[in-house]
This record gives structure tokens, C-alpha cells and sequence, in this order.
């Protein structure tokens, strides 16, 4: 077993060790990276505005060279300037106008002086300014510097610097509101009472062990593992919070599958709510796949329409149309969830006899399409153990129903709430402590000294500090960073 802090003995082990060790400064320090860099930070191309950043030590002595400054910089205040043109300098041209503020150290974005300088958006504007703060010393910044740097000077930790990229990257009205709340800290807010516990069970063991000699009491092994078992549970509520957080961050395909002419292209947009896949009287039309990204609920739902499944039953298929067939098994493959299109005026065919059969067990859904031509009173088709919700897609009948119980299938019944894991990180680090629990609860149970249960106590607090980014590899922290745009 590998010692958390590195190297072994008391010291290793000790709390004050893993306090040295935590490589993070405190909220209010501002580090120091010698360097300035600079990005232009709103996307490429024109727009109403354009903003060049600049963060780090000389970020305010070379931003007042790009322009001509109307009143001297003051941090929290927004600045009117002129733009110069290439040469700076006192004879300068004016080629735009900007507003410049200064966010002084350590109350910035970053915790170290950062100007923003919004200018109209241009590009070739906002590439000069960027091309002479270059000159004037900065550097250009990596993808997601800034935040990297808001994360090294302890402003952020590591899992509100990915929840800024989530926001970033939202499409939904609720990934927004999740990365915000992340954002915000709510899932490390989740974990620190935890920890801190945690923290408590540490320095009792390790106290217990230091003054054996001097009669300090040594907690009994009920108590260790009563205090363990009380750890556990939050960590559980967490981990169980990865099925709604993940769909919610990472959305679903959703596969639209069936015979032709079961009216698939007609459920999908209605689903969609705009007229996308052609819909005609002739089986066969939907020849290819048709997707789009819906929102439903806020979790974002990839539908896939599908070309009929066709096939297999001695037709004579143009290639187009083979090659639509193809894909739709293969999207039937991929897909996370499933929609089994049934024409209820139509006993089941053999295809569909088997397709339900390799859906058993499969998140899926059995719509019964068509039911206004039913006759009342039509028995259901044998669907197995999948659920089955009747609909028209002429007139809407059974369609707030289908999307409902799309919902349920997508979340499982899974509520959302505040500080959700919504990463295989964030679920790894998780089971990661729950396991090394689960190791020292079993330890104690079999009377090993203190010194080894505290090693597993160790490994657990190590898991979630690698979930807030105390101890997270260069390697994986270069990983989320380098995810992050240039300019954030
Ligand atoms: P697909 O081939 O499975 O995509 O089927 P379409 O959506 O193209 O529909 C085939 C035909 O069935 C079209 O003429 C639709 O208007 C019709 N249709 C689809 N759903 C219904 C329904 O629920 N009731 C009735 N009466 N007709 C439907």
C-alpha cells in the first residue's frame, strides 16, 4: 500500500505533514508567476465588442502603453481610452475607442492584476492590441490559463474551475444553472464537512499514537467505527448524485426505431416541435438518419430518427436506402435510450418480435403510434417487460405522456439537486474515499493497529482532495485546462 503523502513514517502521516503538503495557497494570497500573459477573449470574428486580457505582474504597466488613457487606472474602475495604432507612443493615432479596467491583485478573476480592455469587436483592433502587449512582454496565454491561474492563487477550487467551463460549454438553461451552482461551490461544499470530519478522526488516531506514553486516551475500535460509519453516508448520497448529474451535464441519444411508415419521423417532430424529418405516406422516406438536440427537462436529449428496420424479409432495397437501414442499427446500438415505434394498426411483424426481445433489459420504450385508427378495446402487443405508452402524432394524443416517461427512463426517477457529481472525475475520487473507508472500517473491525487503519484513512482524505484539486496529478490538471478555451 502506497503511503498517501509519500515517503513513510510518523511524520509522513502526520496532520501538520499533509497541511505542508497541500500545494495550494490560501484564498487571499496572490501568487506571483513572474509572467503577464494575454488572450483576446471573446471569440473569433467580429462582434459588438471585443475584450484582450491581460493577467499577471505587468498586466496594468503594458496595458497603459496600448492606449492613451483619459484618467489614470484605478482598480474596480472602467477606464475610456483611444486605441493606438502600431506605434504607440505620443504621436500616435487613435484607431478605437475601449474602455480599460484594471481588477487588482488579489481580488481578481485570476488573483493577480488582470485588465480587461473591451474594444469594438474587430479583429484586426483586437489582434494589434494583442500583437503589442506581446511585444511589450506578455505571453500568449494557454487555453484556460486564466482560470488555471484563479485555481493556483486559491480563488477557485479545481471543481468550480471546471464548472466555468461547463457553464461556457451549456446548451440548456439547466446545465447553466448546475455549472453555476458548481460554480458557486456547492459540490465542494457537499465534501468539506466530510473531510473535515474526517480530518478530526485523523488527528484523534494520530494523537493516540504520538503521546501513548503520556496517557492520552487511545480511541476504542467502536468508536473509530462508528465515527467511519458516519462518514459514509453523504459520500453515498454523493456518489448516487452521478446518474442525474451526468445525463444533465453530458445529455443522452435517444434512437427512434421501427418499421416504416410507423409514424417515427412524425413522433420526432413532434418531440422536436418543428417540422424537421419528412414525413410521407410511402414507407421508406427517412433514408438516412435525421438527429437533433433537444432539451427536455434541461437535460439535453439527442434524437436520432432512424430509417425504417427494414430488411431481412426478401425486399429488394435500393442502396440508399440500405445504407439508411445500416445506420439505424447502428444508432440502435449506441443510442442510451431507445423508442420502439409500433403502428397499432399492424399485428407485430417478426422483425419486431425481435427487436423488442434484444431491447429486454435495455433502458426502452414501446410507443403505440396510430391509436386514434385503433379499434376501442384493441388488445396491447406483447412488449415483454418493456413499459408502452399509447400516442397519435395526429392529434397529439399521449404526447405530454411519451415525454414524461422519456424523462423517468433518461434519470432513472432520479431527482436533481444542489452539488451534483457531474463527472467520471468527480465519481472516481468519490468511490475512491468510499473504498478506502470500506478498507479501514474492515481494518478496525480486525483489530490492526492504528498506524495502518490511519493509512487507509489517509488514502480517503487524498481522494477528496483530488476531487477539489489539493492533490490532483500536473498531468490530470493539464487535462481539464487544456479542455478550456484561449482568453479563459
Ligand atoms: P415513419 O416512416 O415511421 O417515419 O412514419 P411517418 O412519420 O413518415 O408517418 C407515416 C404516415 O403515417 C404519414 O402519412 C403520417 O401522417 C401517418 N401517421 C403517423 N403517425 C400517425 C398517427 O398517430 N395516426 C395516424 N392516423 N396517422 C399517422
Amino acid at each position: 500500500m502506497r503511503l498517501p503523502l509519500g515517503g513513510s513514517g510518523k511524520d509522513a502521516r502526520s496532520v501538520a505533514a499533509y497541511t505542508r503538503c497541500k500545494p495550494m495557497a490560501s484564498p487571499e494570497s496572490s501568487i506571483d508567476t513572474g509572467d503577464t500573459i494575454g488572450a483576446i477573449s471573446t471569440p473569433p470574428g467580429r462582434g459588438g465588442i471585443g475584450i484582450v486580457r491581460l493577467s499577471g505582474p505587468q498586466a496594468a504597466s503594458i496595458a497603459v502603453q496600448l492606449v492613451r488613457l483619459r484618467h489614470a487606472l484605478e482598480a474596480g474602475r472602467a477606464r475610456l481610452a483611444d486605441v493606438l495604432d502600431e506605434t504607440g507612443g505620443v504621436d500616435a493615432g487613435r484607431i478605437d475607442e475601449a474602455l480599460v479596467t484594471l481588477f487588482g491583485a488579489p481580488h481578481s478573476y485570476t488573483g493577480e492584476d488582470l485588465v480587461e480592455i473591451a474594444a469594438h469587436g474587430s479583429p484586426v483592433v483586437l489582434e494589434l492590441l494583442l500583437k503589442r502587449a506581446l511585444a511589450l512582454g506578455a505571453r500568449l496565454a494557454e487555453p484556460g490559463e486564466f482560470t488555471q491561474r484563479a485555481f493556483l492563487s486559491g480563488r477557485l477550487d479545481l471543481t468550480q474551475a471546471e464548472a466555468v467551463r461547463d457553464l461556457i460549454e451549456a446548451q440548456t438553461l439547466t446545465q447553466a444553472r448546475q455549472a453555476a451552482s458548481q460554480m458557486g461551490g456547492a459540490l465542494s461544499g457537499r465534501v468539506q464537512p466530510v473531510k473535515l470530519s474526517l480530518l478530526e478522526l485523523i488527528a484523534q488516531l494520530e494523537a493516540g499514537i504520538d503521546f501513548a506514553e503520556d496517557d492520552v486516551e487511545v480511541t476504542a475500535g467502536p468508536e473509530i467505527a462508528r465515527r467511519i460509519e458516519e462518514l459514509t453516508p453523504p459520500l453515498k448520497a454523493l456518489e448516487a448524485s452521478f446518474t442525474r448529474g451526468r445525463i444533465v451535464h453530458d445529455g443522452l441519444t435517444l434512437a427512434i426505431v421501427g418499421r416504416p411508415n410507423a409514424g417515427k419521423s412524425s413522433l420526432f417532430n413532434l418531440l422536436v416541435e418543428r417540422d424537421r424529418a419528412i414525413v410521407t405516406a410511402t414507407p421508406g422516406t427517412t433514408r438516412d438518419t435525421v438527429s437533433e438536440r433537444i432539451s427536455l427537462d434541461g437535460i439535453p436529449l439527442e434524437l436520432v430518427d432512424t430509417a425504417g428496420l427494414r430488411g431481412g424479409l426478401g425486399e429488394t432495397l435500393e442502396e440508399a436506402e440500405q445504407l439508411g437501414i445500416r445506420r439505424s442499427r447502428e444508432a440502435l446500438a449506441d443510442a442510451a435510450l431507445v423508442l420502439v415505434v409500433l403502428d397499432r394498426t399492424q399485428p407485430l411483424n417478426e422483425e419486431e418480435r425481435g427487436l423488442l426481445a434484444a431491447l429486454e433489459g435495455r433502458p426502452a420504450l414501446v410507443v403505440l403510434n396510430k391509436s386514434d385508427l385503433a379499434p376501442a378495446g384493441q388488445a396491447r402487443p406483447e412488449c415483454g417487460s418493456l413499459a408502452t405508452v399509447a400516442t397519435s402524432a395526429l392529434t397529439g394524443e399521449g404526447i405530454a405522456g411519451l415525454r414524461e416517461r422519456i424523462l423517468t427512463l433518461a434519470t432513472g426517477g432520479a431527482a436533481s439537486e444542489p452539488g451534483m457529481l457531474t463527472s467520471l472525475r468527480h465519481k472516481q475520487a468519490i468511490a475512491a474515499a468510499l473504498a478506502a473507508l470500506a478498507d479501514a472500517a474492515q481494518a478496525n473491525a480486525h483489530g490492526i493497529p492504528h498506524e495502518m487503519i490511519l493509512i487507509d484513512l489517509y488514502r480517503a482524505l487524498w481522494a477528496l482532495d483530488s476531487l477539489t484539486g489539493q492533490t490532483t496529478p500536473d498531468d490530470v490538471l493539464h487535462l481539464i485546462f487544456s479542455k478550456f478555451c484561449i482568453g479563459k
